[in-house]
């Protein structure tokens, strides 16, 4: 069992617990931390904050901001607290996005209108949720299973969708006071001199921790991440990735296993990084020009 839960998704991006829920689940397990981490969004930071107060857990807010770097990225932002204006295009993207999926659904005959799906889902739907539509219609038997018949690359409702260039995403983290953090570094399939390429050129516009506990990752894994990030001096964090019943395999603040262990004691230097930062970010501002 883990102390703290750094990646988590809630209603606001493609988890199906809302923020107030996710939060009571984790301070129902004992955990002293947990950061909301939606994707491309901010939307639920509020929410989470305001229950971490009523059920006694810090609460960090958080994002997670796609990024292409040949494979999709993911970047964590830790502490952040502007929404990132490059984002918007990101977003109205996203909306063009889903309504030719659910136009390739509908040319199929199927029942699926992106209009209820806004009613149903909030605002920033994915393909997890038309995943979930797919089960209901009996065609998949999880939202895993639609990814792979469906909705993954190369599939039948497969359309791309715009992400933010790496390089800029990372100093977009920065600038809306986020601590930038390269998630799940396995996830991208590298080998150890491209992942060393990739965490040079993030740390070369502001980079300043790694995700080396993560659900799925075993002790050799974790191991040679540590290391990595020690060789680096990145700060180390680490999150399950719960996204409710749109994984259900991942529990929160255990992992798939029960795997899960971060230490708090890994998110003394994270806030203090975001302090610094938050405190030259004003100083910066123009706000704050002496009057
Ligand atoms: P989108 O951003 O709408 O293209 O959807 C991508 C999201 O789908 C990712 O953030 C993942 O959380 C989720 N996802 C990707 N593959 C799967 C899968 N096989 N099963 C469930 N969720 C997935
Ligand atoms: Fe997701
Ligand atoms: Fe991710
Ligand atoms: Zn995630």
């Amino acid at each position: 069992m883990t102390e703290i839960d750094l990646h988590v998704h809630t209603t606001a991006s493609d988890g199906t617990c809302t923020p107030r829920e996710a939060v009571r689940r984790a301070a129902m397990l004992g955990l002293r931390a947990m950061a909301v981490t939606d994707h491309d969004t901010v939307f639920g930071r509020a929410e989470a904050v305001s229950a971490g107060m009523d059920y006694g857990i810090e609460v960090v807010p958080g994002i997670e901001v796609s990024t292409k770097y040949g494979v999709s990225v993911h970047i964590l932002g830790y502490y952040i607290e502007n929404l990132i204006p490059l984002l918007a295009n990101v977003i109205n993207d996203r909306d063009r996005r889903n309504e030719q999926i659910a136009s390739l659904m509908a040319a199929d005959g199927l029942p699926v209108s992106y209009a209820e799906m806004k009613k149903r889902y909030g605002k920033a739907i994915g393909r997890p949720h038309f995943g979930r539509v797919l089960m209901e219609l009996g065609l998949a038997e999880s939202v895993s299973d639609a990814f792979t018949r469906y909705l993954g690359r190369g599939q039948r409702y497969f359309v791309p969708r715009k992400t933010l260039d790496i390089d800029a995403a990372v100093e977009a983290i920065v600038q809306s006071g986020g601590v930038p953090v390269l998630a799940h570094p396995f996830q991208y399939k590298k080998n150890d001199a491209e992942l060393r390429e990739l965490i040079e050129r993030c740390m070369d516009h502001g980079l300043r921790g790694m995700e080396c506990r993560y659900s799925g990752y075993d002790a050799e894994q974790v191991r040679y991440l540590e290391k990595l990030a020690g060789e680096y001096s990145l700060l180390k964090t680490g999150g399950s990735d719960f996204h409710g019943d749109n994984k259900p395999h991942i529990g929160l603040g255990t992992g798939i296993f029960g795997e899960l262990n971060v230490p708090y004691a890994w998110l003394e230097p994270l806030k203090e990084a975001a302090e610094k930062l938050h405190q030259s970010l004003n100083n910066q501002s123009p706000s704050s020009s002496a009057e």
